[in-house]
């Protein structure tokens, strides 16, 4: 497998992947999200093709924030389903190891 290229200025990148938009690839195209691979530490790395040079691109998913992990949090305690603070309430948050994480950014918002 090719090496992949890191994308330092994600965060226009990952806007437009939390809700659902296309996102554009720096050669032209827009990128193909291949697999999230969840962090130890609560990041992600979020692993794309380009789709007109097929060149690959890993773009760091940033770990949640406080204002993310209280969110999570208050609906926990009031026995809800939480959602995805990013991706919206229709992503569902699923348990992997100790952690709560989103399935589509692969971000861990809360401990079991
Ligand atoms: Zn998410």
């Amino acid at each position: 497998m090719a090496e992949a290229l890191q994308i330092e200025k994600a965060k226009q990148l990952l806007k437009q992947y939390y809700t659902g938009q296309r996102m554009e690839s720096p050669n032209g195209g827009f990128l193909i999200l291949l697999g999230v691979r969840p962090q130890e530490s609560g990041p992600a790395v979020g692993v794309f093709e380009c789709s007109v040079s097929s060149l690959r691109y890993e773009i760091v998913i940033p770990k949640a924030t406080r204002t993310e992990r209280k969110k999570v949090r208050d609906v926990l305690q009031q026995g809800g389903d939480p959602g995805c603070p990013r991706h919206g309430p229709d992503s569902r948050l699923v348990r992997a190891g100790k952690n709560l994480v989103c399935s589509s950014c692969g971000v861990a918002y809360a401990r079991v």
